[in-house]
């Protein structure tokens, strides 16, 4: 169905830990599907969507380095676990009957697409869902910086980034009954208080390109389309 919504063209970021369910490592396909659908629902609006996941649930590249591995070659294996998580949520998307591109940072040609800037938004234009894989194909990254990287070549309106609570808190809100959500918070007091919506560089990166970073709580079901709506609870990082 279509609902009025301001957006034309979206980016959505999620950890690869979203991808677990229950599980402790890995994919739960019933997660995947169930994020697919999210997916789907503001994809039927018309919004073009583009999709970066994380690779957390598999391999963190500071978690190899921190047992012996080679930071770099750490990162690296992270990075291919972001393949992994964007080529499960490929097929979700098209036993839905999406079309849906997954394209990489790091060239695999007989898995994937490689990222080229045009034909990726010619993807869009063609309303094609796009998964950017591989991070942004450089160590000492993160996929939230891929995913702000990725919204600024693409000319996105917003990252929208999915996360187990509804916004950015003054504090840890499964912690703290008084923990207060902002609505509206800037980039400069997220980087200074360090209010943990993404990393520094990433923030920055956002910051000096204006782009908004919208964090929403993944788990509510309908969410992401109700945001997308003018409804819902997030808080805006402008
Ligand atoms: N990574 C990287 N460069 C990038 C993006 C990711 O080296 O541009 C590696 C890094 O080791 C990271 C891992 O891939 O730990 C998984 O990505 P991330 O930690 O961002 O995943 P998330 O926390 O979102 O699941």
């Amino acid at each position: 169905g279509t609902a009025p919504t301001q957006y034309g063209r979206v980016m959505l970021k999620i950890s690869g830990e979203a991808l677990m369910g229950d599980q402790g490592y890995g994919l739960n396909p019933p997660t995947v599907e169930r994020i697919a659908r999210e997916v789907e629902s503001v994809a039927a609006m018309g919004v073009e969507v583009c999709m970066v996941i994380g690779g957390g649930n598999i391999f963190r590249g500071l978690q190899g380095s921190a047992q012996g591995m080679e930071r770099t070659t750490a990162d690296y294996m992270g990075m291919l676990a972001t393949v992994m998580n964007a080529l499960a949520m490929q097929s979700s998307l098209e036993a839905r009957g999406l079309y849906c591109r997954v394209i990489s940072a790091i060239r695999m040609d007989e898995v994937c697409e490689p990222y080229i800037r045009r034909r990726a938004i010619r993807h869009l234009e063609k309303k094609r869902i796009v998964i950017f894989a591989a991070g942004t194909g450089n160590p000492y990254f993160t996929t939230d910086t891929a995913a702000t990287l990725r919204a600024n070549e693409m000319n996105c309106e917003a990252i929208f980034k999915g996360t187990k609570v509804d916004g950015v808190y003054d504090k840890d809100p499964k912690k703290h009954a008084d923990a207060k959500r902002y609505e509206n918070v800037s980039y400069d007091e997220v980087l200074q208080k360090h209010l943990g919506v993404m990393d520094a560089s990433a923030i920055a990166l956002a910051r000096d390109n204006r782009l908004p970073i919208i964090v929403f709580s993944l788990d509510e079901p309908g969410g992401f389309r109700s945001i997308l709506a003018g409804e819902g609870t997030y808080t805006r990082v402008h």
